[in-house]
């Protein structure tokens, strides 16, 4: 057996690998959307001396790309899901349900907004577990946000049927172009939250996008990023019907120098797309099965749009050393949010708000408190992932490095394959 690099022996790989997505892809192509914006002057989205309507065609490609009715940019995922849980009435008194494992922006926004954040357990997959849904809703409960880690799209079906009369949310801030029984990630549930943060399929480095099929829907959360509507009707071509319905907003709108260089990585997903599910292919083909590696599982497995491969090892300190053999061997791999479930974030643990005043939990109708244990699969399976990014730019000999190098740290951590 060839020795470890963390015992002392050759690393399979001495060069970085980067296992990012759409930003291994930007060029001139970007640069000369930007170089455009620049010329015109025109940076902001509505008027300008030269306007180029960066945006504005941002959000006609993803209308197009994910066949839905309606899309509004913003500044960011987070603030897209700021819009969508504004839009569907979420504030003070209400508890929003959300997965245990998450990046902490889904939990921050239900905050933000107000509300009160009740933490569901996930199921195999790391998405929210549908057959636990029923149990964290409460008739306070004024939404449910899925999230779909990782490309890896939710059990849609069991959460919309658990949450008959709510409406759903899909964090798919990770998973733009994933799918779900071939429906696009994102517009199944009430909406869906987009990120172009620089990790994401697509990346303008900042920026997100809100889609619905729901007018309705649209029209309040576009008038909430845009101060209750202050461009969308007095400069946009169409109207919001701010005169029926008044209401304060903030400001979450996109600029056009994100929007150029947005609209121009829309461009590139399927390809960031089909090269991430060919890759991870490639990966999991030459690693095969191996004892004491148990794939993580999802609710449509063909959806995947291939951004990470995640196994659940026998225990957590055998995670520890096979994520440490890993990491030294030149492979981009972690335990999954540091194998801690959301909820042990010490802000939300201990419900702290900038100050007591903007505390959701402290006006709520009925006390509500956390504690570790809370949702044990959560704990149970983050505690033992091992996860291996898949990088969309990926060479033929990356992916055999990935490969052998897997294969060196499974035979040495976790016995050698029979
Ligand atoms: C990235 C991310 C967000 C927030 O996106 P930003 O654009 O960084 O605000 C929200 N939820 C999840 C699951 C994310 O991964």
């Amino acid at each position: 057996m060839t020795t470890l690099a963390i015992e002392g022996g050759t690393p399979v790989r001495t060069t970085a690998l980067d296992h990012r997505r759409g930003v291994t892809r930007i060029g001139p192509e970007e640069r000369d959307a930007l170089v455009e914006v620049i010329g015109s002057r025109s940076l902001f989205r509505y008027y300008g001396p030269d306007l180029r309507e960066k945006v504005a065609g941002f959000e006609a490609g993803v209308r197009a790309r994910l066949d839905v009715p309606h899309a509004t940019a913003t500044s960011s995922g987070t603030a897209a899901l700021l819009a969508a849980l504004a839009a569907v009435g979420v504030g003070p008194g209400d508890e929003v349900v959300v997965p245990a494992v998450t990046f902490i922006a889904t939990v921050n926004a239900v905050v933000e907004s107000g509300a009160v954040p009740i933490f569901c357990d996930v199921d195999a997959s790391l998405s929210l577990d549908a057959s636990a849904l029923s149990a964290s809703i409460t008739p306070r409960t004024a939404a449910v946000v899925p999230v779909h880690l990782e490309n890896v799209v939710a059990d849609l079906d069991g959460v919309l049927a658990a949450a008959v009369g709510l409406p759903v949310i899909e964090d798919a801030c990770q998973a733009m172009g994933a799918t779900y029984h071939g429906r696009e990630a994102g517009t199944i549930g009430t909406m869906g939250a987009f990120s172009l943060q620089l990790e994401k399929n697509i990346t303008s480095g900042e920026g997100g996008v809100l889609v619905t099929s729901d007018e309705e829907l649209h029209w309040r959360a576009l008038r909430y990023t845009d101060q209750g509507g202050q461009f969308t009707t007095s400069h946009g071509s169409a109207r919001g019907g701010e005169r029926d319905e008044a209401f304060v907003g903030t400001n979450l709108r996109m600029n056009e120098l994100t929007g150029a260089v947005a609209g121009v990585q829309l461009g590139r997903l399927d390809a960031v797309l089909a090269a991430m599910r060919a890759n991870k292919a490639k990966i999991l083909d030459a690693i095969g099965t191996r004892p004491g590696m148990q794939p993580r599982a999802a609710a449509d497995p063909a959806g995947d749009g291939g951004s990470s491969i995640t196994w659940y090892l026998p225990d957590a300190q055998v995670t520890g050393r096979f994520v440490a053999a890993l990491s030294a061997e030149g492979i981009p791999c972690v335990t999954m949010y540091d194998g801690l479930p959301v909820y042990a974030t010490p802000s939300i643990m201990q419900q702290r708000t900038i100050t007591p005043k903007r505390s959701p939990w402290a006006r709520h109708p009925v006390p509500v408190s956390y504690r570790t244990g809370m949702c044990p699969r959560a704990e149970d399976l983050l505690a033992r992932s091992v996860t291996v990014g898949v990088g969309a730019s990926y060479t033929a000999a990356d992916l055999d490095d990935v490969a052998e190098a897997v294969g060196k740290v499974a035979d040495a951590v976790l016995g050698v394959a029979g």
